[in-house]
């Protein structure tokens, strides 16, 4: 009898979302004439760069063509792409990455669930709580997290609470960690990590042989000088780090897929090197991002596309702006929205983050998310974003004041 990965069992529902679209249904069924504003969503809004599309038409037109045809291409990217990411988000800042470090894919998502493959069962594992829970559950399903339990936490995981106390940067685990997920520009609380925040991780990963797995999603987003954009800025941190960065946010990918991975040829684990693991696990697994999307992907990279593609992190950032010191007016305690599209706001009067969702839903018809459901000391929170329309964030931050004076 065939037998079922039984770890899927354990999984918790995946109630957040489907909670909050729930919710919405319910008053507006209650409120049909009350238009909703939704600060929740973390899907950007704005569309893809001219430059990114005019790349794309061409491409098309070159697949229509005996010439141009492009059938299955490289599984770890083409390289006149590895090549744009090589150039101008490693070696301009100073960063030397060889090509075949890079690892294109159809996204940040897949890999950081993926690279779990490559890892023994027995790892032990430290997430960030709150935490972007694509970690949390690629590793329950290894059979990596062992129970979930009834304090929202699993059995196995160590978590590394992220507080107002301390900045919300996570402390060196109190157990020993094998693999470390780290991501800043952070998500959910919006907040960045300095090169000596980073180079504590860095250093305790190379004295206890770890493995940091890097999610540098939003390192588009980075306002501050002092805030690195790659973890390999950090010395030392080729030979234990792997970082994922995408294309999701930078320029407006989230349905188009493109994404990439980073893995240096110096980190080893038992004199084993993991770019080989990787290469073997995509180029069996995967069969590469299409020809039409890494043409797309190119352009971001040229002039036209950076200045496209700045220009639509520059209005979201100034909706981070308005929702910050706007909700700070208000007399809410507020971070991030500095280096990233998103604000970690406390809410007042030590509500719940469920009950603050649901008086700010009531009575202002803003959707958010409440941080409890990033982790449990994501509770005392929500998250609000940045990827909302100018009018629509005004509007948002508007309402809110208003029931809170
Ligand atoms: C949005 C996001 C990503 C990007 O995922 P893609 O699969 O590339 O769209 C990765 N990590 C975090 C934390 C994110 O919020």
């Amino acid at each position: 009898m065939a037998k079922i990965n039984e770890n899927y069992l354990k999984l918790p529902g995946s109630y957040l979302f489907s909670t909050i679209a729930k919710k919405v249904n319910e008053y507006t069924a209650k409120n049909p004439d009350k238009k909703i504003i939704r600060m929740g969503i973390g899907d950007v809004t704005r569309p893809l760069a001219k430059a990114v599309t005019d790349a794309m038409h061409d491409a098309v037109e070159d697949m229509g063509s005996y010439e141009g045809f492009h059938g299955y291409g490289p599984e770890q990217g083409y390289d006149f792409l590895r090549m744009l990411i090589v150039e101008n988000d490693y070696k301009k800042r100073g960063i030397d990455i060889a090509i075949d470090e890079i690892f294109v894919s159809d996204g940040a998502k897949s890999d950081t669930g993926n690279i779990t493959d490559i890892f023994a069962v027995d790892n032990t594992v430290a997430v960030c709580d709150p935490v972007y829970p694509v970690y949390v559950d690629t590793n329950a399903m290894a059979g990596r997290a062992g129970d979930f339990g009834k304090d929202g936490r699993w059995t196995n995981l160590i978590y590394m609470p992220c507080t107002e106390e301390s900045g919300f940067l996570p402390a060196l685990p109190s157990k020993h960690a094998d693999l470390i997920y780290l991501c800043f520009p952070n998500n959910p609380t919006g907040m960045a990590a300095t090169k000596e925040q980073l180079a504590v991780w860095v250093d305790y990963a190379r004295r206890n042989g770890s493995v940091i797995l890097f999610d540098s999603a939003y390192e588009a987003f980075i306002q501050d000088e002092d805030v690195p954009h790659s973890i390999y800025e950090i010395e030392g941190a080729k030979e234990c780090a792997i970082e994922f960065r995408s294309f999701s946010k930078t320029a407006g990918f989230t349905g188009t897929r493109c994404a990439y991975t980073v893995v240096p040829k110096e980190l080893k684990v038992g004199g084993v090197m993991l770019n080989g693991l990787w290469l073997r696990r995509q180029t069996t697994k995967f069969n590469g991002v299409p020809y039409i999307v890494q043409k797309g992907a190119a352009a971001v990279y040229s002039e036209q596309g950076q200045k496209e593609i700045k220009e639509t992190i520059s209005y979201y950032m100034n909706n981070a702006k308005i929702i910050r010191e706007g909700l700070a007016c208000a007399g809410l305690t507020v971070y991030g929205g500095v280096n990233a599209p998103y604000i970690w706001a406390k809410t007042p009067n030590g509500l719940g983050s469920w009950e603050f969702f649901d008086s700010l839903l009531e009575k202002a018809a803003v959707v958010t998310t409440p941080g409890a459901g990033f982790g449990p000391s994501g509770e005392g929170y929500i998250r609000l974003t940045a990827f909302s329309t100018l009018d629509a964030t005004k509007e948002a931050v508007e309402r809110i004041k208003k029931i809170l004076y």
